[in-house]
């Protein structure tokens, strides 16, 4: 998805992208790991982007509603992850918070006669290949 599709989509959520939000999209954007709003609220003001939480929020609110940020929930604490394409799954690093796209097929699930599903998340966690590194240089035993 370009920024032209996606200042559209926020167009139409009465979210207007000006410069210093268009510059906390790129950083957003940029970032390999999930971030919480603050996190990426502290990012941003790294990068010189004089923007406050409240637009983080809103921003980040208004993303995910339009398909292009997605929300983890770990131990209680909701991160998000820029996501600009279509229907895949996750998996996140619980070490890291790094978050990487899958390859495979959706799962099959028995869903009921007569409902309708409209959507499904399927995301794995666990610990990324460089964590386990780290962890294991790490040990002592
Ligand atoms: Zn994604
Ligand atoms: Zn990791
Ligand atoms: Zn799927």
């Amino acid at each position: 998805m370009d920024k032209l599709q996606i200042k559209e989509l926020l167009n139409g959520q009465k979210f207007r992208l000006t410069s210093e939000r268009e510059s906390l999209l790129d950083v957003f954007a940029s970032s390999s790991s999930m971030l919480t709003p603050s996190q990426l609220y502290e990012l941003a003001d790294k990068h010189d982007i004089n923007i406050g939480l409240t637009t983080v929020y809103r921003l980040l609110e208004v993303l995910t509603k339009v398909g292009v940020a997605t929300p983890f929930l770990v131990d209680g604490t909701i991160f998000y992850a820029y996501c600009g394409c279509e229907h895949h799954h996750h998996f996140v690093c619980l070490s890291c918070h790094r978050v990487m796209d899958i390859q495979g097929s959706c799962p099959s699930f028995d869903v009921p006669d007569n409902f309708r599903v409209s959507s499904h998340r399927s995301d794995l966690y666990g610990t990324c290949s460089d964590c386990q590194t780290a962890n294991d240089a790490g040990c002592t035993h």
